[in-house]
């Protein structure tokens, strides 16, 4: 029986094997990014107690394969339900900790119990097949069964959803999960993990884990006992952490960046775009890997939407998570500002025009201006490489074979973004866009149900959908005959 991690408020425990481990001698510091001071600490595990949560994993696989699928999914629709009940209690922890203003907390919350409601429900549709014959005797069967213990690094833009996508599949799968926590964001995956804990998940098939990451994937990765490898992050890890996992033949799913382009043609409802845009691209102030990035706007209407999308950026209230007029909070941490500058000054010093924004808000805690750079040089950093904040790059293009060429120029493939009235383009370009997903006219992407994830340098493998089930499955052939 697992019990409470008491006194959260304080020290983010691990949990391993059951044991909600409070060692504050070695922790490490949670910032509060409002206001730069020390909430408190998460843990810091040793290598004995990254061991120890394997053998526990082992053991918690060899239960929980065994469990009925419909309890399972009872396990995880009771786990989604708890998630709503403490939706104020979480996102507020969330808030404070990241820094996304709370209506945002709170509706991440609220997506983190419905695919974990979703998986739930779908626990009970992991269906195999038989194959036809011709010799009554023969059974010819392809099974579906779960791949094993399940090592998942999640980081901190979205410390409760990713870790909600990653630990629902796998539990539904009838894996038992190791989540690395965001040590950015310790707080609210405690409550997150809590939660499974409270739904019945039993001791050794949900652990938790803070540490060095680093530390942590090196014993992980290649541990033979570790069966699956998902990673959300940045680019350069996944493909350090994806080598490590090639190298010893184990199944990854590798959610990395993105550097999304939209294209919005002259046919488009202006105004509608530019709302569209600005949501997407300063919401969690845009540490989002399928935030908007590269604006590409057909010449004839680049002027006008370059004045409306600079207006309403700069109209965009940013504040603490708490005031309920704040649109957009600060960044998670000190060194993501430093970036923010380096990326702006090396654009305007390659000849981007900066519209507006472009620096450090004069207050305590980790403020940028969102900030617009327009006709921006291929050259320029910004161009190349994954802002992850508050910028948004607007760029004319002259026709569409040249914003498709623009479009796929770089090695990452996530998310694009089309604006046209056109069905005819949208069709072309939904064929043309190297992404793993396409949103027109700003509907929505990042359902349960739909699968996420990117090509290119954006990663290998799915989230959410029936494809992020199978990222937990394994498939085996039985070929039987009755004597
Ligand atoms: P970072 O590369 O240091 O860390 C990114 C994430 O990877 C963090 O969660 C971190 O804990 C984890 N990580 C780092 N080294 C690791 C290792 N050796 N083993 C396992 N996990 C490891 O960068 P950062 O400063 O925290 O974030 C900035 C960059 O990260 C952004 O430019 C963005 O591209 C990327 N990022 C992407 C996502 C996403 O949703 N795809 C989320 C967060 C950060």
């Amino acid at each position: 029986m697992v019990g409470e991690a008491k006194s959260s408020n304080e020290f983010a425990p691990a949990l391993i094997g059951g044991e909600w481990l409070f060692v504050p001698a070695r922790g490490g510091p949670v910032i509060n990014p409002a206001s730069s001071q020390l909430i408190g600490h998460h843990a810091m595990v040793g290598d004995g107690e990254i061991h120890a949560a394997v053998d526990h994993a082992v053991r918690g696989f060899r239960y929980w394969r065994g469990v009925a699928a419909s309890e399972r999914s009872q396990v995880l629709l009771k786990a989604a339900s708890l998630l709503l009940e403490r939706q104020n209690e979480i996102a507020r922890t969330l808030s404070r900790e990241q820094g996304k203003p709370l209506a945002e907390a709170m509706g991440e919350v609220a997506r983190s119990a419905d695919v974990t409601q979703w998986y739930g429900q779908e626990a009970r549709r992991i269906y195999g097949r038989l194959l036809p014959v011709a010799d009554q005797a023969v059974r010819l069967a392809v099974e579906k069964e779960p791949i094993g213990p399940v090592a998942a690094f999640t980081p901190w833009n979205f410390p409760l959803s990713q870790s909600a996508k990653k630990v629902a599949a796998a539990l539904a799968a009838g894996c038992s999960v190791i989540l690395k926590g965001s040590e950015e964001a310790p707080f609210c995956c405690v409550q997150f993990v809590q939660a499974f804990i409270d739904a019945g998940v039993p001791a050794g098939v949900i652990q938790l884990l803070f540490g060095e990451p680093a530390r942590i994937s090196q014993i992980l990765v290649p541990h033979p006992a570790v069966r699956k490898v998902s990673f959300t992050g940045s680019v350069p890890v996944g493909r350090m952490l994806a080598a490590v996992a090639g190298q010893h033949l184990k199944y990854a799913t590798m959610e990395l960046g993105g550097h999304a382009p939209a294209l919005i043609f002259a046919d488009a409802p202006l105004e509608e775009a530019v709302r569209s845009l600005v949501s997407g691209k300063y919401r969690n102030a845009g540490q989002v890997c399928v935030s908007p990035t590269r604006l590409l706007v057909e010449s004839q209407v680049f002027p006008d939407f370059l004045r409306r999308f600079s207006e309403l950026a700069a109209a965009v209230r940013v504040g603490d998570a708490f005031d309920p007029v704040s649109d957009m909070g600060p960044l998670v941490h000190e060194r993501r500002l430093h970036v923010m500058q380096e990326l702006v000054s090396d654009a305007v010093q390659k000849g981007a025009k900066l519209v507006t924004g472009g620096k450090r808000i004069d207050r305590a805690g980790f403020f940028f201006e969102p900030t617009v750079l327009a006709n921006v040089p291929l050259d320029a950093r910004i161009m190349n490489e994954e802002p992850f904040g508050p910028i948004a790059i607007v760029n004319p293009f002259a026709n569409e074979e040249e914003a498709v060429a623009e479009a796929n120029r770089l090695p990452y493939g996530l998310a694009s973004y089309v604006y046209t009235v056109s069905a005819a383009r949208t069709r072309r370009l939904c064929s043309a866009l190297e992404a793993g997903m396409v949103s027109v006219n700003g509907q929505p992407i990042g359902l349960p149900e739909a699968p996420f994830g990117g090509v290119k340098d954006s990663g290998f493998g799915r989230e959410g959908g029936i494809e992020g089930l199978d990222e937990y499955l394994v498939t085996k052939f039985v070929a039987e005959r009755a004597w």
